[in-house]
């Protein structure tokens, strides 16, 4: 089943007008002088700078996304963004669950679902994060644990269109660690596992998988090699046009 890679970009809590859009002009450049890449490409910039990041991706095949969403449409949630608001803005993806919205924010499995089912709703395709601690990691539950989150998080009518899985290990993110590609494998197998157990075989086999955790483009292509690794979320090396590019080019696309 070919499953066409995602390379996609989490800008975090970074960037200020100027930076953003010479950062999103600079992707958006070199995803056009890649001519036909094989790979889909997403950027997913604070919410601050999503239309102006907008503007500057025009013409390129760089989908837009955000970093969260709240589960509601609307209403008496002060500071929140509702997934319509998203879509209205002419966003087509929303990351949820990444590991730092579950530690700073103490979203649960639920939390995660309720806001994938909204967003889904909404017309916005998610790419649903988990990942083991290293204490979890150490214990021997790196699987079980990814298991339980996606049994957790992902919505019972997901469908391969509407989702995408990143797995991040959260002792990987930033620290420049990265699991083994046998302990990658591992739980991307396992992940499409219980995928199947919950949605069926057939979303399952077309459903992405993202790896995420340090991938920077001196390890990409081993990484994206991988049978079951359908592409990247990148943290710090998507804050940098030539490194993310070279990720994306490094892993074939
Ligand atoms: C992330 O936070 O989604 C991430 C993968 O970060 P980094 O690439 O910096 O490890």
């Amino acid at each position: 089943m070919a499953r066409k890679k995602l390379i996609a970009g989490n800008w975090k809590m970074n960037g200020l007008l100027a930076d953003g859009i010479d950062l999103a002009k600079n992707v958006a450049g070199g995803v056009k002088a890649m001519g036909k890449p094989q790979c889909e490409f997403l950027v997913c910039p604070p919410f601050t700078l999503l239309t102006s990041v907008k503007k500057a991706l025009r013409g390129a095949k760089v989908a837009l996304g955000a970093q969260d969403c709240h589960m509601a449409e609307k209403g008496a949630h002060t500071g929140d963004i509702s997934p319509l608001m998203l879509k209205d803005l002419g966003c087509s993806y929303v990351i949820l669950g990444h590991s730092e919205r579950r530690a700073d924010h103490g979203e649960t499995d639920a939390i995660v679902a309720d806001k994938a089912v909204a967003a889904h709703k909404a017309g916005l395709k998610t790419v649903i994060c988990i990942g083991e601690t290293l204490e979890q990691r150490e214990a021997g539950k790196a699987v079980e644990i990814c298991r339980n989150q996606i049994l957790g998080s992902v919505p019972a009518d997901s469908t391969a269109v509407d989702t995408v899985i990143a797995y991040e290990p959260v002792w990987a993110i930033g620290t420049g660690k990265v699991p083994t590609t046998q302990d990658v494998e591992e739980v991307h197998l396992a992940v499409r596992k219980v995928l199947a157990q919950k949605l069926g075989k057939s979303t399952a086999g077309k459903m992405r998988i993202l790896y995420g955790g340090s991938v920077k483009p001196s390890n990409a292509k081993e990484l994206l090699s991988l049978p079951d690794v359908d592409g990247a979320l990148i943290g710090g090396a998507s804050l940098k046009a030539e490194d993310f590019l070279a990720i994306a080019k490094n892993s074939e696309c």
